[in-house]
């Protein structure tokens, strides 16, 4: 089938690449020039696994760029709506770039068009759409909408889009439903995934694919990132009271998770979600319940755990540090997770600026996202190393921030040896506690009781809760005595 693709961001160059991988030809655009520019040159210019060699194998063939969208969808018989779709200052979701490229593709639509948003949006957008076209004059009978939401990780995201749980489409009319079932037909039939050259990759059984109407569709989306970030928030509360009791969140992770009912995915306790999905699309969600008559407190209360959450840790750095100013922080560490360059509303950055704030200097390493990190600081405040060993070197403490699975993998040895002073903050629980003991280093994690070595001057292993008035967020703190 011909298609096009608006947005060539982590959503709509992996959409872009993978529809081409399953035989179709694709037509992708932005409005960055810039980013057209290498993409045209065969470059992605986000760091995905798989990306490259899925651009390698169709760019210039089944797969094209183009800064005009007028040139990407001249040929095609689907559009795809993939650009982003930011907070508003009230929360509300930012559509002023869905609505610029459907004034777009209104201006130059010359045959039937089926117009699909991918975007995240809250319900009604497709309403809001088919009420912008028919404004713009564009005849009824010269498109067609649906909603189809991408639930790819960053990460994995090629992976995801070709072995999906599930494909949402939100459709009105039998023709555009049939399209979307021929698009997608290479995987929810299982031949592309019976193909000797297919991207690796398991699936879990048969692809749902699942037809309903466009306001499920985009609701869909919205309450499964909500009810994603939740399960995250909800662990780290727990995790907040384990420190407290003495229990340990990992074993209570796997109490909870073995329940076929709740499951083990996303009950990770740590510093908490970042990245620009949730973090946009939870306050979007208030903000388009409110809309609709109903007060959805539950998602203000996720997104507080969730701050909450980075300030306790920053709490325990202080805590163990103080004074921060002068001392040399390594952090491993600066994507919003592991597997992607991504840094939008990263813990990981967030707490670097705190340090930085706090006078102390950090020296920081991350596998994909460092240079996007030197443009979020001003030159010259956050040093960077080309390998977490020289990052740690006469450091005072080492924070992990990032699950990168090569932060998991670290020689213990070696990191007690570099580190001016034993001390590992772990805010991904990255490491059993009793390894980090038995390599000699002091290590605080989330949920889990502190290793303090007896050499070291950490006196106690108490906890106590205390509640900061103003923040509103619970506070741990680890009594230290140097
Ligand atoms: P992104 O910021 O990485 O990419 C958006 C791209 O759209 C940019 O390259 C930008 O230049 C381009 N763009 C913006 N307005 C345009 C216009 N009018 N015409 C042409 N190009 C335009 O965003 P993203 O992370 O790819 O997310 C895109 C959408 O997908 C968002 O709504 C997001 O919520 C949703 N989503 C994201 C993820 C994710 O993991 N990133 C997962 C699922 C859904």
């Amino acid at each position: 089938m011909k298609v096009a693709v608006i947005g060539c961001g982590y959503v709509g160059l992996v959409t872009a690449a993978c529809f081409a991988e399953l035989g179709h030809n694709v037509a992708a655009a932005d409005s960055d020039a810039v980013k057209v520019h290498l993409l045209q040159k065969g470059i992605s210019p986000v760091h995905e696994r798989h990306l490259p060699e899925l651009m390698q194998k169709h760019t210039g063939d089944r797969l094209r760029f183009q800064d005009s969208i007028a040139e990407a969808i001249h040929q095609a018989e689907v559009v795809f709506i993939c650009v982003g779709t930011p907070s508003l200052r009230s929360g509300a979701a930012d559509l002023s770039g869905v609505s610029s490229a459907v004034c777009e593709i209104a201006r130059c639509l010359r045959s039937h068009l089926l117009i699909v948003e991918k975007s995240t949006v809250p319900a009604r957008t497709c309403q809001v759409i088919r009420r912008a076209l028919i404004r713009q004059g564009v005849s009824q009978a010269s498109f067609s909408l649906a909603s189809n939401p991408e639930f790819l990780r960053e990460g994995s995201a090629v992976h995801d889009f070709l072995y999906p749980d599930r494909i949402v489409v939100g459709v009105t009319d039998h023709s555009s439903r049939h399209m979307l079932q021929r698009l997608y037909m290479p995987l929810t039939s299982g031949t592309y995934h019976q193909s000797s050259d297919r991207i690796p990759g398991c699936t879990t059984g048969r692809i749902e694919f699942i037809e309903t109407n466009p306001e499920s569709a985009e609701l869909i989306k919205h309450a499964a990132n909500a009810f994603l970030a939740m399960k995250i928030s909800f662990i780290n509360a727990v995790a907040n009271i384990a420190e407290a009791v003495g229990a340990d969140i990992d074993d209570v992770r796997t109490g909870l998770g073995s329940d076929r009912r709740i499951g083990r995915a996303f009950l990770d306790a740590g510093i908490g979600y970042g990245g620009s999905c949730f973090t946009k699309d939870l306050p979007a969600f208030h903000a388009g319940a409110e809309k609709a008559g109903y007060r959805f407190d539950l998602l203000a209360e996720i997104v507080r755990i969730n701050s909450g959450q980075r300030m306790r840790f920053l709490e325990k750095i202080r805590m163990n540090l103080s004074p921060l100013r002068g001392k040399r922080i390594a952090v491993l560490g600066l994507a919003f997770k592991g597997g992607t360059d991504d840094i939008r509303e990263s813990p990981a950055v967030e707490l670097v600026r705190g340090l930085l704030h706090e006078g102390a200097r950090v020296v920081a390493f991350d596998p994909a996202a460092m240079d996007r990190a030197a443009n979020e600081f001003p030159k010259g405040t956050l040093d960077f190393c080309t390998d977490p060993y020289k990052a740690m070197a006469e450091a005072d403490t080492l924070l992990l921030l990032t699950d990168w699975p090569e932060f998991a993998a670290l020689d213990l040895s070696r990191v007690r040896r570099l580190l001016r002073s034993p001390l590992v903050l772990d805010g991904r629980n990255l490491y059993p506690p009793n390894k980090m003991e038995a390599a000699g280093l002091n290590y605080i994690s989330v949920g889990r009781s502190p290793v303090c070595l007896d050499s070291y001057a950490l006196a106690s292993k108490a906890v106590c809760l205390s509640r900061t008035g103003e923040e509103g967020f619970e506070c741990i703190s680890l009594a230290t005595i140097r």
